[in-house]
């Protein structure tokens, strides 16, 4: 890990505020944060909290760089953004390996997390040239009309822990396009991925003599998070993580009429209908389930199936857990990861105390993993639990690997049950029937930001608009027209005649 931090110019004592080309802090030794790997439980770094002077310091730096930033061209502003996914590309191994010991996903997914940042900025460079208004017909003579769109100004972004460096690029690469600056408050459970990324990107923007300022770091927890909601100097708000963490965000946010953008908790699930091809759905909820140990906002937490399929899919699943390998994630050989932290076992302990409480039957009873390699104590077995019904604990999103198995009759039960929780993120249906794929996908059908026919909850590609609705907070990141989010509409109206002609025919006189 050392040569690849070496690599990489990120020091772990290394300090955590950063505008773009310099580090400072003027916080104090005993407030340090400190980032265990749930890999190991060992001490990756130490980390300066961002102070309130600190923070004053990089708005201001941040506000005075998007003077010029707004006004260099936006393919320019595109070109160097490409750049920054070349560096992407040349630190794939260093960064994809240091995501995956900070976070403990597994080595794949830590380098496709760092894929997912090469394609955004793929991704950024042509919507650079895209930026499209519309231009409209004037109902006044000798008038043109048309609307553009104008960058905000300083954009804060809130990331969670699980996805550690792909959701702030999904967020900063538009948003630099789009002519804004960025200050990014990273998760204080993985700092050190984020000053990783703030080093590979600061080459680019001195090379291209970018105003220090563009890109902004600051370091720490909850706290720090709010000083951006509070903010009016932040244009926009970008906030990944908890539903907990979004209504405050959100409130605070909407206190001072600013705007947000909210990415947060789901609930997701899979129906699994008679006309299933089980070969194809087994491997996608199995992955969908346990992947990054049940981590992602996007990960299958509910099981929907027929019940005249229900024993078969059951005794699949149960096969196919007792094949699954948990252990150190950098191994390729194990499927299953630690938790962040030990903070998370105790919650996915708790959700198993209620699956019994409220009438659930555990399928693969959970544990928490003791022993050589388990030392972290942050590794637990992903479980399968039978539920009579959509109780509290099903409707809450437990960040861990439990699976729950609901059975259904009619595919209007099914699509009920699907909608009938507080979250919105991610849906599928695994189905060979047309009518049936097309009702799922039909304004009767699924209420999430993402519903499937045949492929899971799981994951996303960069083309699409990312988000959620209901507690999910209805924004929408990444590809598509999610650009929009990160700029303000302006509708112009040119006269080039010689007269005065007002709208809606009113006649004024002088
Ligand atoms: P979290 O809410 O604990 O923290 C997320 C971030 O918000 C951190 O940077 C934290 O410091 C900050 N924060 C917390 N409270 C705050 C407050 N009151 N004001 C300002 N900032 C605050 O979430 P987490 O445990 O890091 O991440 C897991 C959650 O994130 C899950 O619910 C998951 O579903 C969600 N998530 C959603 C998406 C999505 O795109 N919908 C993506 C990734 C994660």
């Amino acid at each position: 890990m050392q040569q690849f931090l070496q690599k990489l110019k990120t020091q772990p004592m290394m300090s955590g505020t950063s505008t773009g080309q310099a580090f400072w802090h003027t916080s104090a030794e005993a407030d340090l944060l400190d980032s265990h790997s749930p890999v190991d439980g060992q001490l990756m770094a130490r980390v300066y909290p961002t102070t309130r002077e600190d923070y004053d310091q990089v708005v201001e730096t941040a506000r005075a760089a998007f003077l010029k930033w707004r006004l260099v061209p936006a393919p320019r502003r595109g070109e160097i953004v490409r750049q920054m996914g070349e560096q992407f590309r040349q630190y794939k191994k260093e960064l994809g390996t240091l995501v995956s010991y900070e976070m403990g996903k597994s080595l794949q997914e830590g380098m496709g997390e760092v894929q997912e940042i090469i394609d955004i900025c793929d991704f950024a460079v042509g919507q650079s040239r895209q930026l499209y208004g519309l231009t409209m017909h004037s109902e006044r003579p000798d008038h043109r009309m048309y609307e553009q769109w104008h960058p905000l100004g300083v954009v804060g972004i809130i990331s969670a822990f699980n996805f550690p460096v792909a959701v702030w690029s999904w967020n900063a690469m538009l948003a630099w396009i789009c002519g804004n600056v960025c200050i990014w408050k990273p998760s204080e459970k993985t700092p050190l991925t984020a000053l990783a990324c703030q080093q590979i990107i600061k080459e680019v923007l001195e090379q291209n003599e970018v105003p220090e300022g563009v890109s902004c770091l600051i370091t720490g927890g909850r706290d720090v998070g709010a000083l951006l909601a509070e903010d009016p100097r932040i244009a926009l708000v970008s906030a990944t993580g908890s539903t907990r963490m979004g209504k405050a965000v959100a409130q605070t946010v909407a206190g001072r009429l600013g705007r947000y953008l909210l990415e947060l908790g789901g609930n997701n699930a899979m129906i699994i209908s008679q006309h299933a091809d089980l070969n194809v759905a087994i491997p996608a909820i199995v992955f969908g389930a346990v992947g990054t140990a049940g981590q992602r906002c996007t990960s299958t937490r509910r099981l929907i199936i027929q019940e005249s399929i229900y024993e078969d899919v059951k005794q699949r699943l149960v096969k196919a857990y007792g094949q699954l390998r948990i252990g150190n994630p950098l191994d390729e050989k194990n499927h299953v990861g630690p938790l962040i932290d030990r903070a998370a076992v105790a919650g996915y302990q708790a959700a198993l105390f209620q699956i019994k409480e409220q009438g659930g039957r555990l399928l693969i009873d959970g544990e928490i993993l003791e022993g050589p390699d388990f030392e972290s104590g942050c590794y637990v077995r992903p479980a399968i639990a039978e539920m009579p019904a959509q109780t509290e604990v099903v409707q809450h999103e437990t960040f861990a690997p439990i699976l729950y198995l609901l059975k259904y009759g009619t595919l209007d039960e099914a699509i009920a049950l699907q909608n009938g929780v507080p979250q919105g993120l991610s849906s599928s249906i695994f189905t060979l029937n047309l009518r049936e794929a097309e009702r799922f996908l039909s304004a009767a059908g699924s209420d999430c930001g993402i519903a499937n026919v045949n492929i899971g909850t799981s994951g996303a590609e960069i083309g699409g608009a990312f988000g959620g609705e209901k507690e999910t907070g209805g924004g929408r990141e990444s590809g598509s027209d999610a650009w929009k989010a990160y700029m303000r509409r302006q509708t112009n109206t040119i006269n080039y005649g010689t007269t005065l002609p007002l709208a809606q025919g009113i006649k004024f006189e002088l």
